[in-house]
């Protein structure tokens, strides 16, 4: 069996950006774990919402999502929506738990794409929590996780220095891994829609999609590190 560790920058990116695999790989024996790492709080058009509510609100919502495509935990950094950095503080966070849950693979966001594009709707530009998120994600894989002098603090914790094995960008126009989710679209989708204060369950978006079957596939860069 293999765990993964899915790093979202809001609460949604896993289910748009890899829920199909999670629930295919999930009933292969994979067992995925999610790290969220803003709190999620400007996702919103309305100026009158409160952000205390909406914190909690996605945060539930993120939770149902998990439980219906069989993810085993979920943990939310809670850092300021919109106002990530890829910095020592949030690298420091991330290689702990990557040295808590020794995930075999990690799934997080290409840092490098430009624009962002779901399927049935126009690019858009990669949001910057996304780049600087998959851009940090990269660095506590490689070296700083593998390495036990970065953070010697953490040793003392009890959180041994990890290797990871595979990291998997999504929303790469290089990707080389393609997943079939043919049998796990609708599953990918009903996680969607738990995300009420993002998406209607009947937004055009999900009734094409429900209706089409697709898209049939997900798509990553995959990249090894060597042993
Ligand atoms: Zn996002």
């Amino acid at each position: 069996m293999k765990t993964a560790l899915v790093i979202g920058a809001h609460p949604d990116d896993p289910e748009f950006g890899v829920g199909g695999t999670v629930a295919a790989w999930g009933e292969k024996g994979w067992e995925f774990h999610y790290l969220i790492v803003t709190d999620g709080s400007k996702g919103t058009p309305d100026a009158t919402q409160d952000p205390c509510l909406l914190i909690q609100t996605r945060q539930q919502e993120q939770q149902k999502a998990a439980q219906m495509l069989g993810v085993k935990s979920v943990e939310f950094l809670g850092l300021p929506d919109g106002e990530v950095q890829a910095d020592q503080n949030l690298l420091e966070k991330l290689v702990a738990i990557l040295r808590k849950r020794k995930p075999y693979a990690v799934f997080t966001h290409n840092p490098e794409a430009l624009e962002y594009r779901r399927p049935g709707s126009r690019p858009q530009i990669a949001h910057r929590d996304h780049r600087a998120v998959g851009q940090c994600v990269l660095d506590a894989v490689y070296p700083v996780a593998r390495d036990p002098h970065y953070f010697p603090a953490h040793h003392a914790a009890g959180l041994t220095a990890h290797k990871v094995r595979e990291v998997y960008l999504w929303g790469s126009p290089q990707a080389n891994v393609r997943v079939d989710i043919r049998h796990t679209l609708n599953r990918k989708l009903d996680a969607i829609v738990q995300h009420q204060s993002q998406i209607a369950a009947d937004h055009p978006r999900i009734l094409k999609s429900r209706q089409s079957g697709r898209p049939a596939h997900e798509y990553f860069l995959r990249l090894r590190i060597s042993p």
